[in-house]
């Protein structure tokens, strides 16, 4: 028995386009979601344009389901909270494999897994077929990580869940090696500088701001980014636009307390050019968390001298691991009448709009644009 789901399909040609797919039914250990809705994100424009895709595909990483069906076998949500019918639940996409030698070895670091699977970069000719989020419906594997999204919070910002992970993961990283008192890794009242004021720029400042966090200055170069880091806790804002190549740098130092740069500096550009100021933002021993280039963009010239002298921590973050969704949930319900989340989501349409969505998200144009399969 199966039952059918309109969904967006990514094409070898590049189309995104409004096919209906199957569903199969649960088993008792799967559960059966009705999207509600799921976000546009940077790695899903870098797939449609740049061809790098197992298509056929449903895209959709970012997305919060209503249960609709619910196995026999299964009662709780990754953080062991009940689940039952019309829960809203938020998916982890990233499933590691549990059986090569990381999963093995490195069970704290998930996403080193030799063989790992990621929701909504998937072919449709693949089992289980249904494998994003632009979707009526989505079937939930036993394998998978999900967790549900509380009352308190509206259904929509469980789509902001992900990229947040991402955010909390970022300023994690700079945190180790947890000596925050011999100022050895972000500790409470030190500073942090954002470079970026996307989506991702956005919940940092938002996540260092929530972790104690003092001074956190956020750099951008466009005005209305900057007033909405502003809103989302930037004690300062720097405007690329006003300033000659790296000169930025110095008018950052000037702001710090030490006169030398923040402790923290986390690069959320995604521009060789971002990550070659990042290793000159922070004070001498300071730490450079390195989260904008999921994908390369080209390489950046470095003089591994420099990282010497100036004795940095460089920390890459990678995404997240599963249980960082439980810590942003915890994170949005405590924030969310503080920080205007609910404005990142600028961009709605139902599945006829996806291209729309594409393209809007791809023009910088949205913060987070959503596709809405019931609208
Ligand atoms: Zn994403
Ligand atoms: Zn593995």
């Amino acid at each position: 028995m199966c039952m059918e789901s309109d969904a967006i399909v990514l094409t070898e040609s590049g189309d995104l386009e409004r096919r209906t797919v199957e569903v199969d039914d649960p088993g008792p250990d799967q559960v059966l979601l009705r999207v509600e809705l799921s976000g546009v994100c940077g790695s899903d424009v870098h797939m449609w344009q740049h061809g790098e895709r197992d298509s056929p595909v449903v895209p959709g990483h970012e997305f919060v389901g209503i249960v609709e069906e619910i196995g026999a076998n299964v009662a709780t949500d990754s953080a062991r909270r009940s689940i039952a019918e019309g829960d809203v639940l938020t998916v982890v996409p990233g499933i590691s494999c549990g059986d090569c030698w990381y999963c093995e070895n490195m069970p704290t670091r998930p996403l080193t897994c030799n063989d790992r699977d990621v929701h909504g970069f998937r072919s449709v000719e693949q089992p289980p077929h249904l494998h994003g989020g632009m979707s009526e419906y989505f079937l939930l594997e036993d394998r998978a990580h999900f967790y549900r999204v509380p009352d308190a919070l509206e259904t929509e910002l469980g789509a902001l869940v992900e990229p947040l992970s991402v955010a909390t993961h970022a300023v994690e990283r700079a945190q180790p090696p947890g000596l925050p008192h011999a100022r050895e890794g972000l500790g409470m009242g030190h500073s942090v500088v954002v470079q970026g004021a996307g989506p991702i720029g956005l919940l940092t400042v938002a996540a260092a701001t929530t972790v104690g966090a003092g001074q956190v200055i956020a750099v951008d170069m466009i005005d209305e980014r900057l007033a909405m880091a502003e809103r989302f806790g930037a004690t300062d804002t720097v405007d690329l636009s006003e300033h000659d190549g790296d000169e930025f740098i110095d008018a950052i130092a000037e702001r710090t307390p030490s006169g030398d740069g923040p402790d923290v500096t986390v690069e959320a550009v995604g521009h060789p050019s971002a990550f070659e100021q990042a290793l000159e933002i922070p004070h001498n021993g300071g730490t450079v968390v390195e989260v904008g280039h999921y994908f390369s963009a080209g390489e950046a010239a470095v003089d591994p001298s420099d990282v010497i002298h100036s004795q940095l921590d460089v920390y890459g973050s990678l995404a997240y691991p599963p249980g960082q969704f439980d810590t942003s949930i915890s994170v949005l319900e405590r924030t969310v009448d503080r920080f205007p989340y609910g404005d990142l989501l600028n961009y709605r349409v139902g599945l006829d709009g996806a291209t729309d969505a594409f393209e809007t998200q791809a023009a910088g144009e949205s913060y987070r644009a959503t596709i809405h399969p019931r609208e």
